[in-house]
């Protein structure tokens, strides 16, 4: 089987979007890959943090994975710190990536405007550990949303420069994309990607209460100022979410209605979040649980963190090899 490699930031809880791009993917994946899933902390702190709160979210993300279907009885689930050959790989690559090519990166663009007091070199060096991420484990398949596709094309990049160098070391990582709207879920406000550091977002473990009043304070079609005005809800994020969570024959009629004027946005956020917390609740009810139970999510993790390194550090072995970097392991 063909290897496999995703992670997700412990920064705040996951949200739809984390779930619906890529998660979903990661449980459908399960069978037809040997795969990893981290949690990645190394990449957290590019961000603002509280390393008080840093275990804790560390605990919750690994428990949204195995509440999400995530079976660690098949794939490996760890906590990117506990292997240290990513930050190793890290370096390694860095010397074979471009500093034009990182500074061009979106993902580098939107976080050093969202934080312009705390633009760290760890911020554009995160595609590099991303790379690292995947390539300690000579993965071929990266299942992503879109806005991560842009690190993997340089992932690619990278891949090439260093096998031109040095001999054929790593394939090349493809993303693996959900279909349509999921590759890319809109925030409440409609505008920016569902983001954790953004605070548009539904998280999976909202309980009903917060996901009503988060969902009733969604941004809809902006030409529908009163209830009843026709509605596009082809630019409407409330119609779109819809789609995940609602029956495709009230869709439609939900659409017709919209369309119409017959159906206010406030009456369509409310079944918008009735419907949500129906579809969130197994995963809410299987969080509760797992996450009650730190010492199987600890053995789980530690269990992962040890088949995960095992791996890395042949891949290293070999890369340390190649670099020319050998003199520090010969025997004296
Ligand atoms: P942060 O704002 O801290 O970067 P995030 O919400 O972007 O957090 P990440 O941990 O960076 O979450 O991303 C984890 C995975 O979720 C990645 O595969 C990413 O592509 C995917 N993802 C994140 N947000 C969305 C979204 N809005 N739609 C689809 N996929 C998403
Ligand atoms: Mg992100």
């Amino acid at each position: 089987m063909d290897r496999l490699f995703s992670g997700m930031q412990p920064t705040q809880d996951a949200h739809l979007g984390n779930w619906l791009g890529a998660i979903r993917n990661w449980v459908a994946l399960q069978d037809r890959y040997e795969c990893l899933f981290s949690v990645v902390d190394l990449h957290a702190l590019t961000a603002p943090y509280d390393p008080a709160q840093m275990p804790v979210r560390v605990l919750d993300l690994a428990a949204a994975f195995v509440a999400c279907g995530v079976d660690p009885a098949k794939s490996t689930v760890f906590v990117q710190s506990a292997v240290p050959e990513h930050a190793e790989l890290a370096w390694l690559l860095s010397c074979h990536t471009g500093l034009g090519a990182l500074e061009r990166m979106t993902q580098f663009k939107d976080k050093s405007g969202q934080h312009p007091d705390n633009v760290n070199a760890g911020l554009l060096f995160y595609p590099v550990l991303m790379a690292a991420d995947i390539l300690a484990y000579r993965a071929k398949a990266v299942p992503v949303g879109e806005d991560q596709v842009q690190h993997l094309e340089l992932a690619r990049e990278i891949v090439r420069k260093f096998n031109r160098a040095f001999g054929e070391t790593f394939p090349e990582p493809q993303p693996i994309l959900p279909k349509g709207a999921a590759r890319r879920i809109l925030g409440l406000d409609g505008n920016a990607k569902m983001s954790k550091s953004r605070g548009n977002a539904v998280a999976l473990v909202d309980p009903p209460e917060e996901v009503r009043r988060l969902v009733g304070g969604a941004f809809t079609d902006p030409q529908k100022l009163r209830r009843n005005d026709p509605g596009r809800p082809e630019v409407c994020n409330v119609f779109t979410l819809h789609g995940f969570f609602t029956e495709p024959a009230r869709i439609s009629a939900i659409e017709k209605d919209c369309r119409s004027g017959a159906l206010g946005c406030v009456d369509c956020k409310r079944e918008l979040a009735e419907g949500m917390i129906r579809g969130l609740a197994p995963i809410r009810e299987r969080y509760a649980a797992v996450r009650a139970d730190e010492k199987s999510l600890r053995a789980v993790l530690h269990a992962g963190a040890e088949r995960a390194r095992g791996i890395a550090r042949e891949t290293l072995s070999l890369v340390r090899e190649r670099m020319g970097l050998v003199e520090g392991g010969r025997k004296a």
